[in-house]
């Protein structure tokens, strides 16, 4: 009886319900140590490990068992309530702790998630930097390879078209005054076809003015010939043949843009054509000649030459068209209209 009366004793659902309380509490613990693992590892391994240890003692427990604390009433209910204020006040402990550091692990990833996007397009940066600086040399150099392409092709449209003033260049070479320069290339090639006392080929400076083809050598051979004594020319891939009246520099010239200094050299025998060409009869006309007329211009300085003023300026026959004179440069002169007027009336 004395058995049965201690059993009696202890309240079957006041001690069902404490154990399931605290089965609940171990599984309790194993999760929140399993959470709080992942921010700190020996506390959540800690809490684990209580909560195994926990759920261990409690499972076995049974009303009847030995090693079941057998207690009144009134003294299991003293300890749910101790448990309780045990469990509660741990778990707010772990909650706050688990809050905190999973705050401070917010904010770590946070950190690193910036700097390492700090770092990205820091890399970024550099790389598209590095990337400009290797790539603007190249830009540079194609732009100004456009330029040229563009210059050459400019050039080899507007050569062709009889108002189009050829661009002169300034040269090294001693020219005559006035005389204006197309064409400077050191390191051309001439070899002569007529010469033969000069070499069979030579390097030198190949120039082009308004009034001659110059091919210079170190050693002072210098065959030349007069625009105007151009017979013919005639374009190769790589060369130019000129034949002319000079049997000197007849011959095979080659130059850096075989095509550009072709276009260069037509433009200047044309102009020469127009300045020292004959009037044919019969198609005789006052027209003087653009070409004639920017020649004109520049050796008279753009001032009359009878008393230098620059304003209301004409182009006059030297010898009166009316008497036969020619449209050419020694025939026509600068003079203001005062000048031109009081020419007319002397003659
Ligand atoms: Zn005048």
């Amino acid at each position: 009886m004395a058995d049965l009366g201690e059993v009696d004793q202890v309240d079957v659902d006041a001690f069902t319900a404490i154990k399931l309380r605290c089965i609940a509490y171990s599984i309790g613990s194993i999760l929140l140590g399993i959470g709080l693992s992942s921010i700190w590892v020996v506390a959540g391994i800690v809490v684990i490990l209580a909560g195994v240890v926990l759920l261990c003692i409690v499972v076995p427990w049974s009303p009847n068992a030995e090693e079941t604390p057998k207690n009144s009433n009134s003294a299991l209910s003293r300890a749910v309530v101790l448990i309780d204020e045990f469990m509660r006040s741990s778990f707010l402990l772990l909650n706050s702790l688990a809050q905190k550091g999973y705050h401070a692990w917010q904010e770590k990833r946070e950190r690193a998630k910036k700097a390492m996007e700090e770092q990205r397009l820091q890399e970024e940066g550099e790389k598209l930097s590095r990337l400009a600086q290797t790539q603007q040399p190249i830009l540079d150099q194609q732009n100004r390879e456009q330029k040229i392409i563009d210059k050459r092709q400019y050039l080899l449209q507007n050569l062709q078209d009889p108002k189009f003033p050829i661009p002169a260049i300034s040269c090294e070479a001693e020219l005559e005054p006035g005389e204006e320069c197309y064409w400077y290339h050191v390191g051309a090639v001439f070899a002569s076809d007529g010469d033969l006392r000069g070499p069979q080929s030579s390097i030198g400076t190949l120039i082009l003015t308004d009034q001659r083809i110059v091919f210079c050598n170190k050693d002072g051979y210098a065959p030349e010939l007069s625009i105007e004594h151009i017979i013919q020319i005639q374009a190769n891939a790589d060369e130019l043949r000129i034949s002319g009246k000079s049997k000197s520099a007849t011959g095979a010239y080659w130059t850096q843009d075989i095509i550009l200094f072709e276009a260069f050299l037509r433009a200047a025998i044309r102009v020469a054509k127009d300045v020292y060409a004959p009037q044919p009869e019969g198609s005789r006309s006052r027209h003087i000649a653009e070409s004639v007329k920017r020649k004109v211009f520049k050796r008279d300085k753009g001032q009359c030459v009878y008393c230098g003023w620059r304003e209301e300026l004409h182009f006059d026959h030297v010898i009166p068209f009316s008497r036969g004179g020619a449209n050419t440069i020694e025939n026509i002169q600068l003079l203001c209209k005062r000048c031109n007027l009081t020419k007319s009336d002397d003659i």
